[in-house]
């Protein structure tokens, strides 16, 4: 059995990475194809099946190589079942039977997660959660993802929205519009669109002299504002500081009610680095209970793209060899 290999699926709305490891967690091979939504989606799973057939062929194996398949896709999954509902951006509007589907295209044995969970799983295995049992993985890209692992195991609630840690409410009033449909959630404030639309905000609002006042607002990114903040642009500082601020505050409060041994920072937005986990520490210790403070570690996430399909992987390493 250690001979073979596991396959690790992350399904995203653009690209689907696919990935084989061996026994122990290590990339043997990585690829990505395009994610063909048209049709209501109907090609996804055909498209990752073949992909999957052609590459063995290439590397001059068959079938038999592989133990089985770990599959992250974006939207809540019944993960008994290998449903998935409502993934509008893959063109799936009610339930989808995920697994169902990919065992039928691959003749291989399926288990199917929320992406999310994966990363989180990624990062305990081969990442910055360094094996620990207890932790919590938040990823910070479009959107805010999150990842709850306790004694070694996902946290899926009683339907499978445990984790939703972008949907924390950290503006009780008068916060922005999130795509969930409430108001004032951490995704609205911690995400890459969320940080440029908090530095339009104060772009517009206050006269602080500001490089980034020299940009056309339409094209101003998430990287722009960091790039900024690192060269002591007063205003950018501010932006990157309120984004600080209500994660620091989120992850506090996660932390108070875990005591994780890691919260890992992951996704686009942490690409900027310690400066932006200095910040949101300086926070999270003013608003973490006293023993989560000195316990409870904060970390970037190392895996960087390969995190989800790491994640799968371990899924079908630890849940398909019953
Ligand atoms: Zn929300």
């Amino acid at each position: 059995m250690v001979d073979k290999w596991l396959v690790g699926v992350d399904l995203g709305g653009t690209t689907t990475k696919i990935a084989f490891l061996n026994w122990y967690g290590e990339i043997v091979h990585k690829w990505e194809i395009p994610t063909d939504v048209s049709d209501k989606g109907k090609h996804i799973i055909v498209h990752i099946a073949k992909s999957i057939d052609t590459m063995l062929a290439q590397l001059g194996h068959s079938k038999e190589m592989l133990l089985g398949i770990g599959l992250g896709a974006p939207g809540p999954v019944d993960v008994s079942r290998g449903i998935i509902f409502g993934a509008v951006n893959l063109g799936w509007e009610n339930e989808y039977p995920l697994k169902d589907m990919l065992e039928l295209e691959t003749g291989l044995p399926v288990i199917a997660e929320n992406d999310a969970n994966c990363a989180a799983l990624g990062e305990m295995w081969k990442g910055a959660g360094d094996g620990a049992k207890e932790l919590v993985c938040v990823t910070l890209g479009t959107g805010v993802g999150g990842g709850i692992i306790s004694n070694g195991h996902i946290v899926h609630g009683v339907n499978g929205a445990a984790g939703e840690i972008g949907h924390i409410t950290v503006i009780p009033q008068g916060g922005a519009l999130c795509n969930c449909g409430k108001t004032g959630c951490l995704e609205t404030v911690a995400s890459a669109t969320g940080l440029v639309r908090m530095t339009k905000e104060l772009l517009a609002k206050e006269d602080t002299p500001s490089s980034l006042r020299q940009k056309s607002l339409d094209k101003l990114t998430a990287k722009d504002v960091f790039d900024a903040a690192k060269v002591g642009d007063e205003l950018a500082e501010k932006a990157v500081d309120q984004l600080a601020f209500y994660l620091g505050l989120a992850l506090a409060n996660l932390g108070n009610s875990l005591n994780p041994e890691y919260i890992v920072i992951g996704g686009g937005v942490s690409k900027a680095g310690n400066m932006l986990l200095e910040a949101i520490k300086s926070y999270f210790d003013q608003f973490a209970f006293p023993t989560v403070r000195t316990s409870t570690k904060l970390a970037l996430a190392t895996l960087g793209n390969d995190a989800g399909v790491i994640g799968a992987a371990w899924l079908a390493k630890h849940l398909l060899q019953r």
